[in-house]
C-alpha cells in the first residue's frame, strides 16, 4: 500500500508519505459561485473526490481532513449579480445551492470543511497585516499589494521566468505597482459594492489571499496536498504559495501540489463567447450523474480531456454492462462482503490511474459472466461492487439502474419528441426527421411504436 502522486512542484511522481498519517490535510480550490458549474469544474471535483476516497480508505476516514472552499467574493460575482439584477448574497446563495445539488448528483462526497471567503475576512486582514509587517506587502493608491520582489522563490511552482510570467498571463498593469508582477491583497470597495472595514479603509480581498487565509485557518501553516485545475497554477497557486511562505517565515506550505488537466468540449475551449459551455445541469438532463462521473474518470486526470457526447454515450453503455454483471442473476447486498480487488486499488495508488482501474473493473465484470459456479460469481460480484466504490461508482441498486435505463426521463427530450409528433401530424416530415437526427447525434435514439407512442433509448 503505497500511494504515488505527481507533484507539480517537483515535476515528478513521488511517494506520498503524509506528515502525520492520522492528520492528513488536503485543500482543493472550490468554485467561484457566480454561475452554474460546468463540466470543467466538475472534473476537478470528481478527480479529487477519488483522491479523497483513496486517502480515507488507506489512512482511515477520520484521519483525513478535506477542505474545499467557496469563493463568494469576486469581481465576476459582482458583475453577474449586476447583470441578473440580484443581490450578491442572493446570487452566491443560489449558486452555492446549485453547486451542491450538481456535485451530489455526480456522487461526490462533501468535503469535511467548506469555508466561505466571506466568513474569513478577519483572518485575511490579519494575514495581510503580517505580510506588511514582514515587508512582503505595501500600500499604494488605497490598494495593498504583494511585492513579488520580496519572495525569493517566486515562479518556483509555475517554473516560469519573470518575463514569461508577465508576458503570458495577462498580469494587470497599474501605475501604482512597484513591480508589474505585484498583485492585489486588498482593494478599496465603494459603498454600493460588498466591502468590509479594514486598517486600509472599506474594501474587499483579492482572490489569492482568500485561499491562503482559509487553508491556514482549517489546515494550519503546513499540510499535505493542495489541489486544483492546471489553469490555477499561475497566477493563483503561485501567488498563494508566495503569500503563505512569507506569512509563515518560509516554513513549508503544501507538500504536494496536484493539478488536473484542461477540459475542452468537442475539440474547442469552452467559452461564453463560443456558447459551448456545458453545464453539469444540462448534462444531467441527458444522462445519469454516474455516467458523467465515469466519463470524467475515463481519462487520466493529468491528461487533457475532450468532453464529447460520444464519451458520455459510451460511459452509459459501460455502466449498463457493469450493472448487468452485478445483477446477474441477482446481486445480494449485505453480508461480510469481499474487499476491493488489489489490482484496482493498485491502479489508483499509482497517481490515480483511473482509466486502468476502470479497465480492471471491466475484466472483473467479464469474469462474472464467465463464472460457472454460483458461489464464485457471487464473490466476484461483491469484489466488483467494493472495487467500484473506491471510484465512487455502483452506488445504485442494479435492478433500479437497469429499469431506469429502459425508461429514462428528460423534460427537454420529451419536449422534442412532442414537437416531432406535431411535425409528423402536420406532414412536415423533413422537420420531424431533423429532430430525430439531432437527438441521434447526441446519443438519444427514438423508437416509434405501432400504437403511435414514441420512446427513446440512449443505446443502439
Ligand atoms: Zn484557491
Amino acid at each position: 500500500m503505497a500511494i504515488k502522486l505527481y507533484n507539480s512542484l517537483s515535476r515528478r511522481k513521488e511517494l506520498f508519505a503524509p506528515r502525520d498519517p492520522e492528520r492528513i490535510g488536503i485543500y482543493v480550490c472550490g468554485p467561484t459561485v457566480y454561475d452554474r458549474a460546468h463540466i470543467g469544474n466538475a472534473r476537478s471535483v470528481v478527480v479529487f473526490d477519488v483522491l479523497y476516497r483513496l486517502l480515507r480508505e488507506t489512512f482511515g476516514p477520520s484521519h483525513v481532513r478535506y477542505v474545499r472552499n467557496i469563493t463568494d467574493i469576486d469581481d465576476k460575482i459582482i458583475a453577474a449579480a449586476r447583470e441578473t439584477g440580484q443581490s450578491v448574497a442572493q446570487l452566491t446563495r443560489r449558486m452555492t445551492r446549485f453547486f451542491h445539488e450538481d456535485m451530489k448528483a455526480l456522487d461526490a462526497l462533501s468535503p469535511d470543511v467548506e469555508p466561505r471567503a466571506s466568513e474569513h475576512i478577519p483572518q485575511m486582514i490579519a494575514m495581510i497585516e503580517r505580510l506588511a509587517a514582514k515587508g512582503c506587502a505595501y500600500l499604494a493608491d488605497g490598494h495593498v499589494l504583494f511585492a513579488v520582489g520580496a519572495a525569493p522563490k517566486y515562479g518556483e511552482l509555475s517554473r516560469k521566468s519573470r518575463a514569461e510570467l508577465l508576458a503570458g498571463a495577462r498580469v494587470e498593469v497599474a501605475p501604482y505597482k512597484r513591480d508589474p508582477g505585484d498583485f492585489v491583497l486588498w482593494k478599496p470597495s465603494p459603498a454600493e459594492l460588498p466591502g468590509w472595514e479594514s486598517p486600509w479603509g472599506r474594501g474587499r480581498p483579492g482572490w489569492h489571499i482568500e485561499c491562503s487565509a482559509m487553508s491556514e485557518a482549517h489546515l494550519g501553516e503546513s499540510f499535505d496536498i493542495h489541489a486544483g485545475g492546471v489553469d490555477l497554477i499561475f497566477p493563483h497557486h503561485e501567488n498563494e504559495l508566495a503569500q503563505s511562505l512569507c506569512a509563515h517565515d518560509g516554513r513549508p506550505f503544501a507538500r504536494f501540489w496536484v493539478h488536473n488537466g484542461f477540459l475542452t468540449a468537442e475539440g474547442a475551449k469552452m467559452s461564453k463567447s463560443l456558447g459551448n459551455i456545458r453545464t453539469v445541469r444540462e448534462l444531467l438532463e441527458k444522462a445519469p450523474g454516474e455516467a458523467i462521473r465515469l466519463a470524467l474518470l475515463s481519462t487520466h486526470y493529468r491528461d487533457p480531456l475532450d468532453w464529447t457526447d460520444e464519451k458520455l454515450r459510451q460511459a452509459i453503455e459501460i455502466l449498463d454492462r457493469f450493472y448487468r454483471a452485478l445483477d446477474e442473476p441477482r446481486f445480494a447486498r449485505g453480508g461480510p462482503g469481499e474487499a476491493a480487488a488489489e489490482e484496482v486499488r493498485e491502479a489508483l495508488e499509482d497517481d490515480l490511474n483511473t482509466p486502468l482501474a476502470i479497465a480492471r473493473l471491466q475484466s472483473l465484470a467479464a469474469a462474472i459472466y464467465r463464472a460457472k459456479e454460483e458461489g464464485e460469481r457471487r464473490k466476484l460480484q461483491e469484489r466488483l461492487a467494493a472495487s467500484g466504490r473506491l471510484l465512487g461508482l455502483f452506488g445504485k441498486d442494479p435492478g433500479e439502474w437497469l429499469r431506469s435505463a429502459e425508461a429514462p426521463q428528460s423534460p427537454r427530450i420529451e419536449e422534442l419528441i412532442a414537437l416531432r409528433a406535431a411535425a409528423r401530424r402536420e406532414k412536415r416530415f423533413a422537420d420531424a426527421d431533423k429532430i430525430r437526427a439531432e437527438l441521434a447525434a447526441e446519443g438519444v435514439f427514438l423508437e416509434d411504436h405501432p400504437d403511435g407512442a414514441t420512446t427513446w433509448r440512449t443505446r443502439h
